[in-house]
């Protein structure tokens, strides 16, 4: 009976159920900017791990010395969950991005939770431990997954600037420009050490030192995603 209710509810808010619908029905919340004092910003990277570049990114955040989260595609970690556990050993924090990385409007009720489930289990495999930060891809969730992430108890990470990076025509420069232009105090920013275009992970990379050096030049401290939102939602 339940599960017909949910059906029938889904279909009535299918044309529209972006995430904010979610919200509404399930009454979650959605971070998409930190609250605390200061010039301060957080990195995110997403759709990773990836053999090529995921190891150069932690090298690059080791030299510089800054925190990140890893919103991690449950399917590329299983391929290579020494990649998740070396995130994890350099202090990151680690959150996922559904099993699949399909778009939610894309997806049947069925595979939607099922995405959810499966990255969830496949991530607290690997680490050992529960996992508390969730992001959609593009940032769109359908009502089944608002329904999971309600249940699973997760907190939703979206993010307050982008660079277009996963374009690979975006470039070295034109990442750090948008970037430099687009954050402000309290800004998630999101990257992508994987996925997009052919060699945009490749960009990204040449940037990043640049992006990190221009924000710390103009005053900003790099902060983790539990220090960005205050420490109020109990860590990841
Ligand atoms: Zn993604």
């Amino acid at each position: 009976m339940m599960g017909i209710f949910l059906l029938g509810l889904g279909l009535i808010l299918w044309s529209y159920a972006g995430w904010d619908a979610g919200v509404r029905l399930f009454s979650g919340k959605t971070i998409r900017q930190g609250n605390g004092p200061g010039k301060r910003v957080h990195l995110s990277f997403d759709d990773g791990p990836d053999p090529r570049y995921t190891p150069i990114l932690l090298d690059i955040l080791r030299q510089k010395n800054v925190p990140a989260t890893f919103f991690v595609v449950g399917k590329r970690a299983a391929a290579a969950p020494d990649l998740i556990r070396m995130m994890r050993e350099f202090g990151h924090e680690i959150g996922w991005h559904t099993y699949f990385h399909r778009h939610a409007y894309c997806l049947s009720p069925w595979r939607s939770m099922e995405t959810m489930r499966r990255g969830k289990a496949e991530l607290e495999e690997i680490l050992g431990k529960q996992l508390r930060w969730f992001r959609p891809p593009w940032g769109a969730s359908n009502v089944f997954q608002g329904w999971v992430a309600k249940r699973m108890g997760l907190q939703v990470v979206l993010w307050t600037a982008n660079a277009q990076d996963w374009k690979f025509s975006t470039g070295k420069t034109e990442i750090i420009r948008r970037l430099q232009s687009r954050v402000k105090p309290n800004t998630i920013i999101v990257l992508h050490d994987a996925g997009g275009e052919p060699g945009a992970p490749g960009n990204m990379l040449e940037a990043l030192p640049e992006v990190i050096d221009t924000l710390r030049a103009a005053g900003y401290e790099f902060v983790s995603l539990h220090e960005i939102t205050g420490g109020k939602y109990g860590g990841h």
